[in-house]
């Protein structure tokens, strides 16, 4: 083996003893073209050997070789020939026997001018090889499919017009191309470029990518090939020759003042259907006509063209609660979009018209995907206004709404924004371990009114007028009677507090720390713990004697997002200490709530 001798074992690329597959692979390729004609595969390899050039330098193949091959050198004679990478004339040489095309031969020749094209490159190589072995012009013809791109390069142009075709109509600036190859194709590439291809040669997936994208400038004149942050991604796949395209949302930030009650923020599908469309909800797959998220996103769905929205509020208000002030921030998102340029005052003007006053949005602007987690994750300090009525609460109840709170589960957790970055668990997930229940309050002794003595079994009554020492004789009338007769009478109701005395307890309120354990109307959920939430500020109370008699109260309340706002006022049965209710004795039953501002932005 001439080529052994005084050279270094890097220099040589033979592994044909120890990569068998990748042998086959490329002499496959080869004798499917070869097998018609008397041509040999190897005659001619050991004469190329002998001009080794410098340039051989460039391989970095050679650590891969085994020292064993070395010490047994007659054995690759019997097997295979050495043959030198690109741009080694004999590497140009075994390239063009086994099939490579033109752009393929520009691509790992590593001869290309930096005026000359990739195919014009080519086919100078092949020039020069067909000159050195005339019986080597036609080979690609005669191989029929190019080992290393599988001819994928004659179909640039078409890939190009599918692409072209597919953006037809649509608003793009930024157009990413990339192609989606099977793994095995990508790996064999890699395997045969690394081989026989000059170093640093080009490979297979960026160069199609890369003609494509160029074929595309000369079809499109708006639109400008990036390799990041597109508008559109364009993903060929090179197994089916097709094209799909990745169209990226567009994003508005707004605020939005939610005039009306009754509309949740965010579209509700049907629960009897989820959405489907059924009888009950007409069809609409929707619980509520519209929401929020509605009437902001379907104007600009339309204006864009868009196939499907998304709505990303900064915390959400009830349904029946208004937002008024400032507005909610949001972010809508707009999915696939034909149109991406938003006239934000037109649009402003086309939600608020369509809006007839149920919703009313501000502030529109173009926005992004990392402002939805801003958005998301911002916990906004916010003011409500809340209205209730008076009603007499007796001691019992008052002593429940006061009763020591079981803090075994206090949301210990810090609370503020730094601590929460990158998290986007829900307030009241954090950590809450499922143990240990809060225990519930002591079981009431069961109200006694007339009707359900009346429901009940004889041996029930007796049961119940033994444990009150009462006489268990008679029918179950007497019983019945008896235990009326018995029945404490009637609670009476607490001294609640007069109009002055409401308005310093509201005073009063601001700077309280308040307990809530998680409202039960929510505790399904949300984990049931105690959270500690601060009234920052409260406004003078107005107190008005209505002309049913009872009393009305309205105030309004700045405080820490998350804090449950009805609850800091009807108390919510103990669970929210202290309350409104608590401290003036009376039953608090909320009319309405708003939230005035939302401070944020
Ligand atoms: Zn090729
Ligand atoms: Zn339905």
């Amino acid at each position: 083996m001439r080529q052994a001798q005084g050279e270094t074992p890097g220099q040589a690329v033979t592994t044909m003893p120890e990569e068998p597959k990748e042998e086959d692979d490329w002499t496959a390729y080869a004798t499917a073209g070869f097998g018609q004609t008397d041509y040999s595969l190897w005659d001619d390899v050991n004469v190329e050997e002998t001009e080794s050039t410098d340039e051989e330098a460039d391989f970095d193949e050679g650590d891969d070789l085994d020292d064993e091959m070395w010490e047994e050198p007659e054995q690759l004679g019997t097997h295979t020939e050495e043959v030198p990478r690109a741009p080694n004339p004999a590497g140009h040489k075994h390239m063009v026997r086994i099939g490579c095309c033109d752009t393929c031969l520009g691509r790992l020749g590593g001869k290309q001018r930096y005026d000359q094209s990739m195919v014009e490159s080519g086919r100078e190589i092949r020039a020069a090889v067909v000159e050195r072995d005339p019986h080597l012009e036609g080979a690609q013809e005669r191989v029929g499919l190019c080992p290393f791109c599988e001819d994928l390069f004659d179909e640039v142009d078409l890939l190009a017009d599918l692409i072209t075709e597919a953006l037809e109509g649509r608003e793009v600036a930024r157009l990413q191309v990339g192609a989606r190859f099977p793994k095995d194709q990508m790996e064999e590439e890699d395997v045969m470029r690394k081989r026989y291809g000059a170093g640093g040669s080009d490979p297979l997936k960026s160069s199609l990518v890369g003609f494509v994208a160029d074929a595309i400038k000369t079809r499109m004149d708006d639109v400008r090939i990036v390799t990041e942050n597109p508008e559109v991604l364009a993903i060929i796949d090179v197994t089916t020759l097709t094209v799909d395209l990745d169209v990226r949302s567009v994003y508005l930030y707004g605020r939005y003042r939610k005039l009306e009650r009754g509309v949740p923020q965010t579209r509700w599908p049907c629960r009897a259907c989820k959405g489907r469309g059924c009888d009950r909800c007409e069809g609409t797959g929707l619980q509520y006509a519209t929401s929020v998220q509605q009437l902001v996103a379907d104007p600009l769905r339309e204006m864009l063209g868009a196939e499907d929205d998304a709505f990303h509020g900064m915390g959400r208000e009830d349904i029946d609660v208004r937002c008024l002030g400032r507005g909610r921030p949001f972010v809508v998102e707009l999915k696939s979009p034909m149109r991406r340029s938003v006239d934000a005052a037109a649009a402003m003007d086309a939600i608020n018209d369509a809006a007839a006053g149920a919703v009313e949005v501000t502030s529109l602007r173009p926005s992004s995907r990392k402002e939805v987690v801003r958005v998301k994750d911002t916990a906004a300090e916010k003011s409500y206004a809340i209205r209730f009525r008076l009603a007499p609460l007796s001691e019992k109840e008052h002593a429940k709404l006061v009763a020591p709170m079981d803090l075994t589960k206090e949301d210990v957790q810090e609370r503020g924004g730094r601590k929460r970055k990158g998290r986007r668990k829900r307030r009241g997930d954090r950590g809450a371990p499922a143990t240990k229940p809060i225990p519930e309050p002591e079981p009431e002794v069961p109200v006694v009114d007339e009707a359900t003595l009346q429901a009940m079994k004889k041996a029930e009554l007796v049961e119940l007028a033994k444990a009150q020492d009462l006489s268990v004789s008679g029918t179950k009338a007497d019983l019945v009677d008896r235990l009326l007769a018995a029945a404490p009478a009637e609670a009476a109701p607490m001294d609640m507090a007069d109009a002055e005395e409401i308005e310093q307890i509201i005073q009063g309120l601001q700077g309280a720390m308040l307990a809530q354990r998680t409202p039960e109307r929510v505790a399904h959920r949300r984990a049931d713990l105690v959270r500690r939430r601060k009234v920052l500020e409260t406004s003078e109370a107005i107190v008005e004697t209505m002309d049913e008699g009872h009393t009305e109260v309205e105030f309004t309340l700045r405080c820490e997002s998350g804090t449950y706002v009805k609850e800091t006022v009807h108390g919510d049965g103990g669970r929210t200490q202290p309350s409104v209710a608590a401290l003036i004795r009376a039953r608090c039953d909320v009319l309405w709530l708003d939230v005035a501002d939302i401070h944020a932005d």
